[in-house]
């Protein structure tokens, strides 16, 4: 079974000397008491936490799974996963990024992408129950009225509550103009909530005292579609206006699913029949609510797909050290050995380096996001919160779609330098393939977040935040354009992205005539803008190397792992453009009945 060790260098190397968080806090409110000793202190505790308390459980609650108890409808989480909830709460972590009138810490968000990362890669299911908490802390503190924040985020920002994200519904999944759960008005100003919504992650557990459901409905004379969803808050036990818990509201869990992987994390079908509810935000308004919880989901579920490429990292490069196996084609490197170890075969290097080129690259991709929220939510200046925004809803469908598509690839490389070893399941490496592979599709499939990147995030504002990042990679090039350690890089980055922008608009003109176009090189487009993407963090990271107080192996590691980034993963634009660059004739011309 294998071990997990946080990458504490890596971690530190991209927030502190690639981000440069340390200055970056000063300038934001509430940032001044993010001092370095501040955050490593932070780090040391997070990494003691998974390391030491949430890895040991991850394959036993892989094993044990959630048992409903359906008299009571209540659901039992695996052995250990309370005690180590408990540990969380008492660890303060539910609130570190909270403001403080609510009982939080106020930190940067920033701050909570390692701990994010660091929970996840330890075990992933039990990160799965924490993880919705913040998402509805968001909403209601956004959208919510006075009292709902006062009698909701306090518990909420304690952990002593969870929250959720009721949106799926069984005939209604990426199409939430579909759903038909209602909500009827009462006298006292509350809702009763009617309906089913199934897939609901955390829907019940024996975790906390509370939970509270974010729950999309239907007012009973709204339009169709999606502009006629309007948010509501419906917890499990009541909670009046002044906070106080009451009897239990009428939702329930009715049944929990048996998945392929992510087992320790509880899916619920849940039942609201005529549970009291309320409305948070504007009637009819619920998708702009649920989307600053959508934002801030996709965000964590992409740093999910991180914590998945690092531990299956960490995992296969064990194994590859020391599982021998033939000698290498250039003569034997361990002579004394009866064979080498994995790790001299150019194909076993192939895998790692791709897993490593992902690990690092989409760290410093997933934080950087991070970072941005941190300027949205608080800088004193208008103009940089603006265009950090518009950055923000730029980079979260890249973040969210290509570090949860590279965990499955990064998973498949895991097992395979495992070999049949990696298959069977005492190495451990083969739940990870499983527990990846929910992180494509929920908080939007890599289809809906293609669509979103490029029919909305690109198309609808007239690329602003595609500019805005075209011009921060133009920049880099621009200032690093002489420095003779990073020409090797420059050149392609610089041509990458003038192809990216050739492309959108290329897309954008065929669109005009034909707006198949859009979804036909959406998928294309996303992976495309992704790897340019971690082209520029990897140059940055070697950039970032001058000056670094890390050590000269740690350095010559990141020039390499660009190296091998450039010369075998950044390639891969190619066969994107020239997809992309085919239109739609290949897949929209076959007839239904041509499909067989
Ligand atoms: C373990 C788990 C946990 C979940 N947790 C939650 C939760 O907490 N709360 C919640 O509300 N939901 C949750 N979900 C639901 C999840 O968000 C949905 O499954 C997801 O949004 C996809 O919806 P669907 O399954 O209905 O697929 P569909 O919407 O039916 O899509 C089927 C396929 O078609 C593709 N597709 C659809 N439309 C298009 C298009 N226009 N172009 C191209 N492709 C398209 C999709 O990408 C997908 O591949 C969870 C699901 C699972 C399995």
């Amino acid at each position: 079974m294998s071990t997990y060790k946080a990458p504490l260098d890596d971690i530190r190397f991209v927030m502190f000397d690639l981000l440069q968080v340390e200055s970056q806090y000063q300038r934001l409110a509430g940032g001044e008491n993010a001092t370095r000793d501040v955050i490593d202190a932070i780090l040391d505790e997070a990494a003691r936490f998974a390391e030491q308390v949430l890895a040991p459980l991850n394959a036993s609650g892989d094993e044990e799974g959630c048992v409903l108890d359906k008299a009571t409808a209540t659901v039992r989480t695996p052995n250990g996963f309370k005690q180590a909830y408990a540990q969380y709460i008492d660890g303060g972590w539910s609130g570190l990024t909270a403001p403080e009138e609510y009982g939080g810490q106020h930190l940067p968000e920033s701050i909570g992408a390692p701990l994010k990362e660091l929970l996840d890669s330890a075990n992933l299911s039990w990160g799965n129950f924490p993880l919705l908490s913040h998402g509805a802390s968001e909403a209601l503190r956004q959208h919510g009225e006075e009292w709902q924040r006062q009698a909701f985020l306090k518990p909420i920002v304690e952990g002593r509550w969870t929250g959720t994200m009721c949106l799926t519904e069984s005939h209604c999944g990426s199409d939430l103009g579909l759903l038909k759960s209602r909500a009827e008005p009462q006298a006292d100003g509350s809702y009763r909530i009617t309906g089913t919504k199934i897939f609901i992650t955390a829907g019940e557990h024996d975790l906390t005292e509370n939970i509270v459901h974010l729950v999309l409905a239907r007012l009973p004379d709204a339009p169709s579609g999606v502009k006629g969803i309007s948010l509501f808050i419906v917890p499990k036990y009541k909670v009046n206006k002044s906070g106080q818990m009451g009897e239990r509201n009428s939702v329930s869990c009715g049944a929990i699913e048996h998945k392929m992987g992510i087992k320790a994390s509880v899916t619920c079908v849940m039942n609201f029949d005529g549970a009291e509810g309320w409305l948070i935000g504007p009637a009819n308004r619920g998708l702009m609510a649920m989307f600053t919880m959508m934002n801030t989901a996709r965000l964590a579920v992409g740093l999910q797909g991180l914590a998945l490429i690092e531990r299956g990292y960490q995992s296969s490069l064990a194994y590859a050290r020391d599982r021998l196996q033939m000698r290498s084609a250039s003569g034997a490197k361990f002579p004394d050995k009866p064979a080498d170890p994995l790790i001299v075969h150019p194909d076993i290097r192939r895998m790692l380096l791709t897993q490593k080129a992902f690990a690092e690259g989409g760290r410093a991709l997933g934080y950087y996001a991070a970072t941005l929220v941190d300027v949205v939510e608080r800088s004193g200046d208008a103009d940089e919160r603006k265009r950090a925004d518009e950055l923000l809803s730029f980079v979260i469908p890249i973040v969210k779609a290509l570090l949860t598509e590279a965990a499955n690839e990064c998973a498949y490389h895991a097992v395979q330098i495992f070999g049949g070893h990696g298959y069977i399941r005492e190495t451990g490496v083969e739940q990870f393939a499983r527990d990846a592979r929910i992180t494509t599709i929920y908080e939007g499939t890599t289809q809906i977040q293609a669509l979103d990147l490029l029919g909305r995030k690109v198309m609808q504002t007239q690329g602003v935040g595609l500019r805005h990042f075209l011009e921060e990679i133009s920049a880099f090039c621009h200032a690093q354009a002489q420095n003779p350690g990073l020409i090797e890089f420059i050149a392609p980055l610089a041509i990458a992205t003038k192809e990216w922008a050739d492309l959108t608009q290329e897309i954008g003109k065929r669109a005009l005539a034909n707006p198949d176009e859009i979804g036909a090189a959406a998928v294309d487009y996303l992976f495309y803008s992704g790897y340019v993407a971690l082209a520029y963090f990897w140059a940055r990271s070697v950039a970032a190397t001058e000056g670094s107080p890390q050590t000269a192996q740690f350095k010559q590691a990141k020039l390499l792992t660009a190296r091998f980034y450039f010369a075998r993963i950044l390639p891969r634009t190619q066969t994107h453009a020239q997809t992309m660059r085919s239109g739609t004739d290949s897949l929209m011309t076959m007839s239904d009945a041509q499909f067989g």
